[in-house]
């Protein structure tokens, strides 16, 4: 395979005429002294970076719902991030026609809740390597990064890169992860989350929980005021908050099947209650039934929207 290799200075001239047309941009890092986070580039590259030591947020959350706008975007992101991002344009989410996505080998990040200590998803992450997308940044054993295109879109933005295509060398990381053994039970799951408030940062923050008509914001599940009272005196005393368990269980009915285990849900709240092992966990187990790998490509369907009557006949019963 063909790549190329590449210096930071060619890459930035590179991004850096891209962002001279004013309708292109660049969703990437940015270096602020010692923080790092997501920035939109535009116009100038200004403290680009390609390295994130730190997870706050999965960048494909900003993308839900962009139709485009006439804008051109290059996307300079992490595996999980790109893989998020492929989920939301599979569920029609994102308009991708005009968007390049890149992702960059990454070596895993802590929490800025708990700097230097590594984040459970990175952990046990199953994609760490720059392979999915349009392209991708490796870095070789030596720590020199590679371009490599996977599709005509990646292509045509590896042939911006100034310098010849050369034969790849060999990536220290060669295989993605297998699926976690998880197992658990609900006596688990309710003790763990004895200690949620339902503010439902996990959900805002989760990149593929993404209805607008979320059956959670009305008061058919989780009731206040007058619907609250309602239901105390149809049903007797009631625990608060209410209907924790059955939050977290329709959640993860719903994205189990498009869930990256980026554990931003986690990231997400304030109480430090482990989701993601359980996010995670559960959906990897069931992706696996299908032998699906969420985001790993867009060509792969998402088993839900591509589900065969022939399918899951031992299900029947
Ligand atoms: S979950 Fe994987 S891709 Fe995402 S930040 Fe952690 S190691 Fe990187
Ligand atoms: S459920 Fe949690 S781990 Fe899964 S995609 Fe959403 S934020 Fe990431
Ligand atoms: S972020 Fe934590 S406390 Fe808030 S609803 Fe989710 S699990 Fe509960």
């Amino acid at each position: 395979m063909l790549g190329k290799m590449i210096g930071k200075v060619a890459l930035e001239r590179t991004l850096g005429k891209f962002l001279e047309d004013d309708s292109h941009l660049v969703l990437g890092f940015e270096e602020k002294g010692k923080e790092v986070g997501h920035r939109i580039f535009k116009n100038d590259l200004k403290g680009f970076t390609l390295v994130n030591p730190f997870f706050s947020a999965n960048g494909a959350l900003y993308l839900r719902r962009l139709f485009s706008k006439g804008a051109e975007i290059i996307l300079m992101l992490r595996p999980c991030e790109i893989r998020a991002y492929h989920e939301l344009v599979k569920l029609n989410q994102i308009e991708a026609e005009k968007i390049v996505a890149v992702s960059i080998d990454c070596a895993g990040a802590s929490s800025l809740k708990d700097p230097g200590k590594p984040r459970t998803a990175c952990q046990s992450c199953r994609e760490k390597r720059g392979v999915i997308g349009d392209a991708g940044i490796r870095f070789d054993a030596k720590g020199v990064p590679w371009l490599l295109p996977y599709t005509e879109k990646g292509e045509e933005f590896t042939r911006l890169i100034e310098g010849e295509a050369e034969e790849i060398p060999p990536f220290p990381d060669k295989e993605e992860r297998g699926t976690e053994k998880f197992s658990t039970n609900m006596e688990a799951f309710s003790e763990e989350l004895a200690h949620c408030i339902m503010c439902r940062n996990c959900k805002a923050m989760c990149p593929v929980c993404y209805c607008i008509d979320c059956v959670f914001n009305g008061d058919e599940y989780l009731p206040k005021g007058d619907a609250l009272l309602n239901k105390v005196f149809r049903s007797g005393s009631l625990e608060m908050p209410q209907g924790k368990e059955l939050f977290h269980m329709i959640r993860m009915f719903h994205v189990s099947q498009v869930c990256v285990g980026c554990g931003a849900c986690e990231e997400a709240c304030p109480q430090g209650i482990p989701l993601t092992k359980y996010f995670k966990g559960v959906s990897e187990r069931l992706q696996s039934m299908f032998s699906y790998m969420s985001g790993r490509s867009l060509e792969e369907e998402i088993p839900y929207l591509s589900f065969q009557e022939d399918e899951l006949k031992d299900a029947e019963d």
